[in-house]
């Protein structure tokens, strides 16, 4: 054995892996439609790569940092939190962390003990689990189904609960469903949580991005018993277009944010300065690009789920916010005599040159995730290749 078991365990995210594979592919020359990995297909804002070329022109972004951030930072986050969710921090209740990715991964390894239980709502996003029992936790699984409209409810949840559930993992927005809980779905969420003593992890990555009229709650806002109780997980790639600056914050109990920082420490010292510049222009420089960038993801949403919900075979929920559509497949795979989900996408790829993400990652088998970050043209070319396939196979059958 050369390789820890932890190592030997680890399932890969399948988001980065399917698209890698398919750039791998076009970098063949092949024309493939990648729809695979969540992140925006529009420059960062000029206001923020501007205040990052100073940064380093001013020899700010020569040297280490602190780890949990540049005050500046930090400062900009309280703010932030003040004025989107209405709540007050010290800023010593902030890590700064290289993407909220890590600031999950950090907060799971100081908050878990072999076999304490993180729940996780199904379907959820494909670093949850794997992050969990790369912390030697064991991720309780809590099926949110599609005629449930993707949500948990408190009875489910208690059904769930040992003496050994520690925390659950809320993502509202939510990635890959899209779906948002409301105010008094959280509420009887977070009090549940606080009457028996569970961390709420509220993931607000995607927060910013609702459609059509929709509204983020953050849970934490509900109550200051919630409040207490909720570690905050946001980040700036979504809503500011940054995702390769990996720049991403944790803010709540101040215990458990020393202990994250103590541990990213050791780990990374802090994530890289210059993009610590960035994300203090983002956070408080012009605001307008991101209601730009909003707008249209909502008219790709809008213009691309009826392409997607005529496909045969293919049953979709609309979502309220983030950027995926999370299409039910059964149906279609059965059309074209396929087994799983895997050869379905895999033939996608294959033959009609379109990548998304199988829903066995996010632990929902009969599901795909096709991410419309993307511009229009792609979008609408890749919904006739999808299309096109169904029609061609379940018509050879
Ligand atoms: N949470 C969710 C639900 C996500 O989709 C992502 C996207 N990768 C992240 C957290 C992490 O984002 P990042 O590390 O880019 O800040
Ligand atoms: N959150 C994005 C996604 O779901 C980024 C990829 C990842 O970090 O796994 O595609």
């Amino acid at each position: 054995m050369v390789l820890s078991k932890r190592a030997e365990k680890l399932e890969p995210s399948v988001t980065l892996a399917a698209s890698a594979k398919a750039k791998a592919l076009k970098d063949q020359g092949i024309d493939i439609l990648s729809l695979t990995v969540g992140e925006p297909d529009f420059f960062t804002p000029e206001n923020i790569r501007a205040a990052a070329f100073t940064a380093i022109e001013a020899g700010k972004a020569s040297f280490y940092t602190p780890t949990a951030g540049i005050p500046e930072l930090r400062k900009a986050i309280t703010n932030y939190i003040k004025e989107f969710y209405g709540l007050s921090y010290d800023t010593n209740q902030v890590i700064v962390t290289d993407g909220a990715k890590f600031a999950l991964y950090t907060l799971f390894q100081a908050l878990l003990d072999e076999a304490d239980e993180v729940i996780i709502p199904v379907p959820y996003w494909v670093s949850y689990a794997e992050q969990i029992r790369l912390a030697e936790g064991t991720p309780v699984f809590v099926e949110a189904t599609q005629e449930a409209d993707f949500k948990v409810t408190v009875s489910q949840l208690d059904a769930a609960r040992t003496s050994k559930t520690k925390a659950i993992i809320l993502n509202s927005p939510a990635n890959p469903t899209g779906v948002i809980y409301t105010k008094d779905e959280l509420l009887a969420i977070g009090e549940w949580a606080v009457a028996n003593d569970i961390w709420i992890i509220s993931d607000d990555i995607y927060g910013r991005l609702v459609y059509n009229g929709h509204e983020f709650t953050p849970i934490a806002a509900l109550s200051d018993a919630i409040r207490k109780q909720t570690i905050i997980i946001n980040g700036v790639s979504k809503t500011y277009a940054m995702t390769g600056w990996r720049i991403g914050f944790a803010v709540g109990d101040q215990r458990i944010i020393g202990a994250m920082i103590d541990i990213a420490s050791q780990a990374t010292s802090n994530p890289p300065a210059v993009s610590q510049y960035a994300a203090v222009e983002a956070l408080t420089g012009n605001q307008d690009s991101i209601e730009v960038m909003r707008q249209a993801f909502e008219q790709r949403l809008n213009d691309l789920y009826p392409l997607i919900e005529a496909i045969p075979g293919f049953t979709l929920t609309k979502p309220q916010g983030a950027f995926y559509l999370f299409p039910n497949v059964r149906e279609a795979i059965q059309l074209c005599g396929y087994q799983t989900i895997d050869e379905f996408v895999e033939g996608l790829l294959v033959e009609a040159h379109v990548a998304v993400v199988t829903g066995a990652g996010f632990g929902a088998p009969d599901y795909l995730r096709i991410s419309y970050a993307a511009d229009w043209h792609t979008l609408a070319e890749a919904a006739k290749r999808i299309h096109d396939f169904v029609e061609n196979k379940r018509q050879n059958i």
